[in-house]
């Protein structure tokens, strides 16, 4: 997760409550988000627990903690796991077409959430055909085990986070998924990732650790990522320097902002819409 510095307190719960509107500025936030490589988020579930460092210092997890025992706020639990079947619907309410994060707030391969919950979210992702959903997961193993079993319709993106070398055989579990669009998220990115093989996969994010306890990221981590996704013509995205604020380092590398955006493969999705 990613906010600028400047955006205010009553804009961050907004957002998290998936309400309305910031009672600070008044701007209508229910689907808005900061995040710079999408436009808006849908937390079907929310909460999870750590799996490897890259979660260390979880910013989903230290916003939901802060309302834990607030009686009536959606973070009452906490960060505890906890589905949420009444925003399943959500965007087919959304007519605008939008690039949409699923579950910014969680973890969509979560063990405990169930096989039958997993396909309604998809069914409405497929459903919802207008706009682009993309996933995000560090639980590999079940997006690859349950993957046969789900449709990969062509507006489906799905990725998988990498944040240093011991969890690059994360991307081989991605190239067994059909979707349209394969992604790594190198964010925090922890180490180089100089073994990461990125044949099957269409975009790389990269970026450094934001908050005050942030791992400082380097640049030839940075450089390497970029020159491999030259090289295997992957478009590569440069989402941030990171440091005690996610915006505090901007994003040039070398001079330039990196903002590469993958095209869908075509011959990969198993779900067809019909015509018309
Ligand atoms: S998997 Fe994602 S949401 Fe879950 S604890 Fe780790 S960083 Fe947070």
């Amino acid at each position: 997760m990613a906010w600028g510095g400047a955006v205010p307190e009553g804009c961050r719960e907004a957002y998290y409550r998936q309400s309305n509107r910031c009672s600070a500025c008044r701007r209508s936030v229910r689907d808005k988000t900061p995040i710079e490589w999408t436009e808006a988020t849908w937390n079907p579930v929310t909460g999870c627990d750590k799996v490897s460092p890259g979660c260390a210092h979880c910013y989903a997890e230290t916003f939901a903690e802060r309302f834990r025992g607030v009686p009536g706020h959606p973070y009452e639990q906490g960060f505890d796991l906890k589905l949420w079947p009444d925003r399943l619907e959500a965007p087919l309410r959304w007519r605008r077409p939008r690039t949409i994060f699923v579950n910014s707030m969680s973890d969509l391969f979560h063990p405990g959430i169930p096989d039958d919950y997993l396909q309604r979210v998809f069914e409405v992702m497929e459903a919802a055909h207008w706009h682009v959903f993309q996933i995000l997961t560090k639980r590999h193993e079940r997006l690859a085990e349950l993957a046969p079993d789900l449709p990969w319709p062509s507006n489906l993106w799905m990725g998988v986070s990498i944040e240093n070398r011991r969890y690059v055989q994360r991307a081989d579990y991605l190239r067994k998924v059909p979707a349209a669009v394969r992604f790594i998220s190198a964010e925090p990115l922890l180490g180089s990732l100089e073994t990461l093989h990125l044949e099957g996969i269409d975009w790389l994010i990269a970026g450094g650790e934001s908050g005050p306890h942030h791992r400082p990221v380097r640049v030839d981590w940075l450089r390497q990522l970029r020159d491999m996704c030259a090289q295997s013509g992957v478009a590569f995205f440069f989402k941030q320097w990171g440091g005690r604020y996610p915006k505090v380092g901007g994003r040039l590398l070398d001079d330039k902002v990196w903002s590469e955006k993958p095209s869908p493969d075509p011959t990969r999705w198993t779900v067809t819409r019909p015509a018309g």
